[in-house]
């Protein structure tokens, strides 16, 4: 079954041994019935569907590099520049229909970066994970498995290295090794759609030292593992999902989908040792978390850009209800929206066409231009939500509840007081109010401008990579040849001569993430 449909996704985890899954205080008997998670996993479920659709097949599957039989996107090895360049075409096509974070990315993510890596740490040290993890990578593509990538420790006092914390289980670790596995302690946070998934790939969180082997494990294991728990995390108005009916639709601002994080605990579970992918090899961590990083900063060139596009769509519809669409200054603050959005995509699909096939045989983004785009997506889409902000107007946060607008009592003065353009619905103009300040204020707003920030990595981590890759040693040559030198021959002497002084110490030591640009 290569290929599963919407509803063989909900039956497939609906099959998992019974999750412990804590949410507002308590276990909950059944996860997946809870108002918060049924609708973070129609968001998922998107992703299986769509690869079915006539219209959008093209993008959403591909040609196996490993079978050569068609699989969902979400599961593939990329093969060439245009498999990166759909990849972002598919998560903004996905980013437009929910308009929040439909959380199948991280694992795609996962996949390419540990396939890569395996491959380089078998060459340099003789050991065999890449042959496992290509085991690893088929059963994915065959099973259309969602993989929750599980990467980032909850880290502790930051002051401190991981084996440094005085709580040892800051960053996860192996605790005890047997012959037949690894047994596994410690939490990762932030983890996207986990409890919707799977399978869960952990892998380190930073780079390592060597006397911090135990925290270099990178492993597979089933989401409904033992000793895992799952603490879901509180969303902004969420509570506005709970009680159903027409009244919490319409304050919820996007009642069919939602996004969905949690913070998972690894109690002591035990992982056998053809799911292992890294097991010690600390000098490989720095390198499989970059790449990770890498490809991740590619995709929010995508979904957010989908996210933007719900966005300007309900900018121009709130306009519209407020009889301001012909306004000299909305039309512009439109262009602005758009000319900043599409700037991101460009982003997106500039690292992509800039990619370069890693020694594995898959392909990789461009490290510079992927941490550029993530860099400008912790910035840009504040700025449309500002805008969106803007053109709504105050009802957006002062609008009174659905309730009221249900209530025979004051819904004819809701009705005539907050009636907008002629001719336009009052009902639609405060759906519309509610689904703004979901994208900017509420549940939304945490796919769409929180995990701008921090997802894939905070500002600063993008600013230490692009500080790293891109070659200011470089440019001082191209700077000084052209300040120092009076003549045609002169100039371009210098500038052959400088860079090559330039490039060779780094060719000595090439930093393999470098290598690739
Ligand atoms: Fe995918 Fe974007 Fe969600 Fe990350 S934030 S999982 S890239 S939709
Ligand atoms: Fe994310």
């Amino acid at each position: 079954m290569a290929l599963m449909n919407a509803q063989q996704y909900r039956d497939s985890l609906a099959k998992r041994k019974p999750l412990k899954v804590y949410l507002d205080g308590k276990l909950l008997a059944d996860p997946l019935e809870h108002p918060y998670i049924r609708t973070s996993m129609n968001t998922v479920a998107l992703t299986y569907e769509l690869a079915h659709d006539v219209e959008y097949k093209q993008v959403m599957t591909a040609k196996s590099g490993l079978t050569g039989e068609t699989v969902n996107r979400f599961c593939h090895l990329h093969q060439n520049t245009e498999d990166l360049i759909n990849k972002v075409r598919m998560q903004r096509l996905l980013g437009q229909r929910c308009g929040t974070c439909f959380q199948r990315c991280v694992g795609l993510d996962a996949l390419n970066a540990v396939f890569a890596t395996t491959f380089d740490m078998d060459k340099k040290f003789g050991t065999r994970y890449h042959a496992r993890f290509r085991k690893f990578a088929i059963a994915m593509e065959q099973n259309d498995w969602i993989v929750d990538g599980a990467m980032t420790d909850v880290k502790g006092d930051r002051s401190k290295r991981p084996a440094e914390q005085q709580d040892k289980d800051m960053y996860l670790r192996v605790v005890e090794r047997r012959p037949d596995g690894v047994v596994i302690r410690g939490a990762k946070a932030h983890q996207t759609g986990s409890v919707n998934s799977h399978m869960v790939l952990v892998m380190p969180t930073a780079s390592l030292k060597e006397d911090e082997k135990d925290y270099a494990i990178t492993c597979a294991l089933a989401s409904d593992a033992e000793g895992l728990t799952y603490i879901y995390g509180r969303q902004s108005c969420d509570e506005r999902k709970l009680g159903g009916g027409e009244a919490s639709d319409i304050d919820s601002g996007s009642p069919t989908y939602g996004g969905q994080e949690s913070l998972m605990i690894f109690d002591d579970v035990f992982v056998p040792n053809d799911m292992i992918f890294m097991n010690g090899e600390t000098e490989f961590a720095g390198l499989l978390v970059d790449r990770f990083a890498s490809y991740h900063r590619q995709s929010y060139g995508g979904c957010k850009v989908g996210n933007g596009d719900v966005a300007i769509g309900a900018a121009c519809s709130i306009a519209e209800y407020n009889g301001v669409a012909k306004a000299s200054h909305i039309k512009d603050k439109i262009v602005e929206m758009n000319h900043i959005n599409e700037t991101l995509f460009a982003c997106g699909i500039a690292c992509s066409a800039n990619g370069k096939q890693l020694p594995a045989g898959n392909f990789f983004v461009d490290p510079l231009l992927a941490n550029v785009c993530k860099q400008n997506v912790t910035r840009l889409p504040y700025e449309i939500a500002r805008l969106l902000q803007d053109i709504a107007g105050g009802l957006m946060v002062t609008l009174p509840s659905a309730k009221d607008w249900l209530n025979p009592e004051t819904h004819g003065m809701l009705k005539k007081y907050l009636a907008g353009a002629e001719g336009t619905s009052t009902y639609e103009r405060m759906r519309m109010l509610r689904l703004i300040e979901n994208l900017t204020m509420g549940r939304g707003a945490v796919a769409y401008l929180t995990e701008s920030m921090h997802g894939a990595g905070s500002p600063q981590a993008q600013r230490v990579l692009i500080s790293r890759l891109a070659d200011v040693e470089e440019k001082k040559v191209y700077a000084r040849s052209l300040a120092l030198n009076n003549s045609l021959e002169t100039v371009e002497a210098a500038i052959r001569a400088g860079l090559e002084k330039v490039r060779a110490p780094k060719k000595a030591l090439a930093a393999p993430l470098a290598a690739v640009r």
